[in-house]
């Protein structure tokens, strides 16, 4: 490796005194292994210097996190803002327990341990839950990764075992374990592993509380052995020790039929004339907003799940004037994809306002949320989408004729029922 004449560019010992050399890139230059490691111990030094003489401890490596750098929760809501309309409370949540993560993070002293604040986001299906997760990946330097509770069951059944949760997360950081270990996992549908206790056809419930016993050893902060390539497919794979003292868990759920139980707690725990009050101006909607950890609690999570998702918010059904937002406004919007796509082909295309307003009118009438936006939106555009690349057309305009009669001849309303 060392030619005979080599000398290190940084002490001048020549290459015979060494135990080899490392050249430059031209092999014009050397250096030698003592240097290599005195160079190391001052960038740990520097690291050291920037964080405010870190101290570890505790096993924490936070020694690259500078919170001058990391988006406040007011930039971090701004972002949000841009892609998911409504949803402020969850936002704010959301955007004050990341920002809280990476302070855990930059912690440098063990004066007073900072509590991870895992969240848990509760709301109807289609309400952007996943939105804003996916939203606050982009933003985020950390690694993240979406999970669905509902392959998880107890180990030694058919299913995923509750370790590969953080398979993803491996991977995603790129078996970086430091890296995972600051990481946040979105795990979905955490409503679907609720006990069903009440129900005396499931003899066993494989995946119920024995998940959420499983889910809360890595929620509470323990050492877990992960399967790098996750599953069970691999009997032979050599586990990954991971911490997860420092993942934030954010869950998500919509827990179906949960306005029930709020609306008994509200109704049965305020006496007398508060109670007609309360009764007379909450509609079975809001009650959502009301929601509180008793109420995840009828609902079939173990209370030592609940207590460690300490930060509980609600996201709301979206209204007509939401969903019309939905469909032009967020930077992705629908509409907006489309009309880059045309432009693609040099076509420009726009939506009439009435057309926008019966798109939105359907996706009510046929229940269909948020999520119905684009499903109604692709069945109307699709003739176009095939026709207009063919065609010398340079302006395409989506009427409320043309949006209607397209719904009816893919007979939308049978497929949608
Ligand atoms: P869930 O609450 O079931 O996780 P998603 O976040 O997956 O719902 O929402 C489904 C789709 O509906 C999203 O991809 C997005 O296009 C749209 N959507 C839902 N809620 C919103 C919202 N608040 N703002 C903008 N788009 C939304």
């Amino acid at each position: 490796m060392a030619k005979k004449q080599a000398t290190c560019s940084f002490c001048g010992r020549p290459a015979d005194m060494a135990e080899f050399m490392i050249p430059t890139a031209d092999e014009k230059n050397w250096i030698c292994p003592d240097c290599v490691e005195q160079l190391h111990a001052m960038i740990l030094d520097f690291h050291k210097s920037i964080n405010g003489g870190a101290k570890g401890g505790k096993g924490k490596d936070k020694s690259n996190v500078n919170l001058n750098k990391v988006p406040k929760p007011k930039e971090i809501k701004e972002f949000l803002d841009q892609y998911v309309i409504g949803q402020e409370s969850a936002k704010r949540y959301l955007s004050v327990a990341v920002y809280n993560h990476y302070k855990r993070l930059a912690q440098n002293d063990d004066d007073v341990d900072i509590e991870k604040s895992n969240i848990i986001l509760v709301g109807p299906t289609g309400t952007g839950k996943t939105l804003l997760a996916r939203t606050i990946a982009k933003l985020l330097d950390v690694p993240f990764t979406i999970v669905d509770a509902t392959v998880l069951t107890q180990a030694g059944y058919v299913g995923e075992d509750i370790e590969s949760l953080l398979t993803r997360l491996l991977q995603v950081a790129d078996y970086d374990v430091a890296k995972a270990e600051k990481g946040i996992v979105f795990i979905d549908e955490i409503d679907k592993i609720a006990r069903k206790g009440d129900n005396p056809s499931i003899t066993r419930d494989v995946s119920g509380e024995g998940v959420q016993q499983g889910l809360l050893k890595l929620l509470e902060g323990s050492v877990v052995n992960v399967p790098p390539q996750g599953g069970r497919k691999h009997p032979e794979q050599k586990m990954i020790p991971v911490d997860t003292r420092n993942i934030l868990f954010i869950c998500g759920g919509a827990f179906d039929g949960i306005e029930d139980k709020i609306a008994h707690r509200l109704n049965s725990h305020v006496v007398g004339y508060a109670t007609d009050a309360k009764k007379k101006h909450i509609n079975k909607e809001d009650y959502m907003r009301y929601v509180a950890p008793q109420d995840l609690k009828s609902f079939g999570l173990i209370p030592e799940i609940i207590g460690r998702l300490p930060i509980l918010t609600s996201l709301e059904p979206l209204d007509r004037d939401a969903l019309r937002r939905v469909l032009t406004e967020p930077k992705n919007a629908i509409t907006r994809q489309y009309e880059k796509l045309f432009a693609m082909d040099g076509v420009i295309l726009t939506f009439a306002p009435d057309a926008l307003e019966y798109i939105v009118d359907k996706a009510i009438e046929y229940k269909l949320g948020a999520r119905g936006l684009r499903s109604i939106v692709e069945t109307i555009m699709i003739d176009a989408m095939y026709e207009i690349p063919s065609t010398p057309s340079k302006k395409f305009e989506v009427t409320i004729d043309y949006a209607r009669e397209k719904l009816e001849e893919a007979n939308f309303e049978a497929a949608a029922v």
